[in-house]
């Protein structure tokens, strides 16, 4: 699955990690259990990796309730959320809808940081009054003191302070770049201008991590980002992707914007020709599959729309059964399959579409078939209206 693994349901939301994930997870273990091995030589190699691996968790838990803070203000303002998604960068949710006001973006956007906020100066209020007075000639010693509990929590505090200010940057699509271009959009009314000029701030930014972290590569010495080719290569890569993403979400408001009062049935396939349930698969592959150059033919039972039938399911059988085989017993019957409905929004289906990384939905009306709503169709019609098409294109077929 592309979205990644489901760990949780929580207040109807799907959360999710990827894979890199689990890889940044590792890379933070192994980071944070240096410090603590540094802190206390005499808990051992294991118990400086147990307590780093405890820390990693809870870091990964107050990014989680960061961004649950932004799904939940988001289903009070009517954008659904469908889920919340843990990778390498941190979190991100999952939202429907593009926020209906200034002020609804603005909630949204500022509740994330002020979460992480939140938890970081609270839990370093917690420790300055836990923490024994720390000798600043030998603050080691103090620290070496400290009982695991009090080790973690010395750590994920400021950790979390770092987590709200670094979303704080008003560049699109950190949180920053939301409240900027809530603030522009209210100024201006105009959402399209505001979101250019987020994201081009966001592009920006992600540019200048870049030749930032080219310079700590090659040696050069920075007050906050400290120096080395790691971190260098780290700073880099986050503003590589920064970038990437602000560009990214401009597109994707481009292309709702235009899709903004469209239906399904104004951009779907029409005269599409579909197959009778009783062909063979060997009629279907000489009839169909090489007299077109369609992906996939409905199957359809007199009115009534049954099912889809790929390249794919014809290979699940040998050739010497093709004869004897009828499209029903090979295809993806309709219960399995995801269907729009003619007068649904063409920007959902096109997210349906997308999310699914398939080529086609059927566009289904009363278990009727009424058309094919099909990928590139949607894309000359977008390509029509804004321009060629850049990186929002699925990658496999139904
Ligand atoms: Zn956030």
């Amino acid at each position: 699955m592309r979205d990644g693994i489901r760990i949780a349901r929580l207040f109807g939301i799907d959360v999710l990690v990827d894979w890199s994930w689990a890889f940044i997870v590792l890379l933070m273990t192994w980071n944070v259990s240096a410090v603590f091995a540094h802190w206390h030589p005499d808990w051992g190699t294991f118990g400086a990796f147990a307590l780093g691996l405890t820390a990693s968790l809870l870091f990964f838990l107050s990014v989680l309730l960061h961004e649950l803070a932004h799904a939940l203000v988001a289903i009070s303002q009517n954008m659904g959320v469908r889920s919340i998604r843990l990778f390498l960068f941190g979190g991100v949710s999952n939202i429907e809808r593009e926020p209906p006001s200034a002020m609804a973006e603005l909630l949204m956007a500022a509740v994330g940081p002020a979460v992480s906020l939140g938890i970081g100066i609270n839990l370093m209020i917690l420790n300055w009054l836990l923490l024994p007075t720390i000798d600043p000639a030998a603050p080691f010693e103090t620290i070496s003191r400290l009982g695991p509990l009090q080790t973690v929590l010395l750590w994920l505090g400021p950790i979390n302070v770092m987590v709200g200010v670094f979303n704080l940057i008003p560049g699109f699509p950190l949180d920053g770049g939301r409240i900027l271009r809530a603030a522009l959009w209210a100024a201006w009314g105009d959402l399209e201008r505001a979101t250019y000029w987020a994201a081009s701030i966001g592009r920006g930014v992600g540019w200048g991590f870049v030749v930032l972290g080219i310079a700590l590569f090659f040696g050069a010495h920075l007050p906050f980002f400290g120096g080395g080719p790691v971190s260098g290569l780290w700073l880099a890569f986050i503003g590589w992707f920064l970038a990437t993403a602000a560009q990214r979400s401009y597109e994707a408001q481009r292309i709702q914007e235009a899709l903004e009062g469209v239906t399904v049935s104004q951009l779907m396939r029409r005269d599409v020709p579909s197959v009778p349930p009783s062909t063979s698969a060997s009629a279907l592959v000489d009839q169909w599959f090489l007299r077109s150059g369609d992906h996939a033919y409905p199957v359809v039972d007199g009115d009534r729309f049954v099912g889809l039938v790929c390249p794919g399911d014809v290979r699940k059988i040998p050739p010497p059964e093709w004869p004897t085989t009828p499209v029903s017993s090979i295809m993806t019957p309709a219960d399995r399959l995801a269907t729009v409905a003619p007068n649904e929004d063409a920007s959902s289906a096109l997210r349906k579409l997308a999310n699914l990384e398939v080529e086609q939905l059927p566009v289904v009306w009363n278990d009727a078939l009424c058309g094919m709503l099909e990928h590139r169709n949607v894309a000359r019609w977008l390509e029509l209206r804004i321009g060629p098409p850049r990186g929002w294109r699925p990658s496999h077929a139904q």
